[in-house]
């Protein structure tokens, strides 16, 4: 795999993981022993919809696209525009309070919720796609998280997906070893820290979002990373299944999950039929077409492509017939 099947798989792991648990997000868990006087209600099937995880994703990568520059600015002003479009849905407390903010003129440094109510998932669940930049000034990524949680523990826990990200970019993590255990040096003495190396050596899943999985990001991101960690032996979808079950905050757990995975995996490992559930949304072809577009503007071509103008280059005539095949 390439960077560019990497980055496609984590956008789409993400959305697969978004639309996955959404249906399920705080859902309280069903009596077994209730007795219902005129029989049992039906259970509808949850519905798959993508959230505010992927849609502030996606209006990242468009940003992204959209200015050579990444900068708090142009996140603040691409996040406002979609806020007044009416494109964002399921909004927590912190990033709705601070789009209002925006909205009415605040400064993108000053629209965050400040203090201990400020330290929510919101920054980790949309930051994946800053991990694909070349160089990272980690100063810029705490302030496009500030911009709506100015709060450092929300900060550390978007920090830890963007290095998880980058330690599969980087060829440090192939899904074998243990990523939580490569992820606790690199970030400061926080919460967030303490829950990771209290997860680092446990393998149950359950036992892991017992300690908590709302939407607190020292809950959230430790287990998103923790389910992550064990792609290789269980697979994306049997992953989402576990991470529901546990309950919580179960869109942004699969998204942020899904993100990871599907970096390590990409899109042609995922079950056929999470894709095509994906590709049935009415969200799917602005997906498809962030996606691409940021592929093209920051050049992370597919070999075959870069092979093909290499070969264009050299005035050689003749086209692939082939599609490309990754070993
Ligand atoms: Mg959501």
């Amino acid at each position: 795999m390439n960077k560019a099947d990497q980055f496609e798989g984590c956008i789409l792991g993400g959305a697969i993981g978004d639309a996955y648990g959404s249906g399920y997000e705080y859902l309280t868990k069903e009596n077994e022993s209730a007795y219902y006087l005129f029989g049992k209600p039906k259970t509808q099937e949850p519905k798959w919809q993508i959230t505010d995880d992927t849609q502030l994703t996606l209006a990242t990568v468009e940003a992204m696209t959209e200015t050579a520059e990444i900068s708090p600015e142009t996140i603040a002003d691409k996040f406002l525009s979609d806020f007044r479009k009416g494109k964002l849905s399921g909004l927590g407390a912190s990033t709705l309070g601070a789009f209002r903010a925006l909205d009415v003129g605040a400064h993108w440094s000053l629209a965050g919720r400040k203090g201990e109510y400020a330290a929510g998932n919101g920054p980790a669940m949309r930051i994946a796609p800053l991990a694909f930049l070349d160089e990272i000034d980690y100063s810029i990524v705490r302030d496009i998280c500030f911009l709506t949680h100015h709060n450092d523990e929300a900060y550390v826990g978007a920090k830890c997906v963007v290095l998880a990200i980058r330690e599969i970019l980087n060829g440090n993590w192939n899904g074998k070893s243990c990523l939580v255990e490569k992820i606790i040096p690199q970030i400061p003495d926080t919460r967030v820290r303490d829950r990771l190396i209290r997860v680092k050596e446990m393998e149950n899943l359950e036992a892991i979002g017992a300690l908590g999985n709302d939407g607190y990001v020292v809950n959230s991101v430790p287990l998103a990373i923790a389910a992550a960690n064990q792609t290789l032996a269980f697979g994306p979808e049997e992953i989402f299944s576990k991470l529901v079950s546990i309950g919580g905050d179960t869109d942004t757990n699969c998204s942020i999950a899904g993100q990871i995975m599907g970096t390590l995996i990409g899109k042609k490992a995922f079950p056929d039929n999470l894709i095509k559930k994906l590709e049935r949304l009415a969200e799917y072809p602005r997906i498809n077409r962030s996606v691409k577009r940021f592929i093209k503007s920051k050049k992370l071509v597919s070999r075959g492509l870069s092979l093909q103008s290499a070969l264009q280059g050299l005035n050689l005539s003749f086209t692939f017939s082939t599609p490309y095949h990754d070993p």
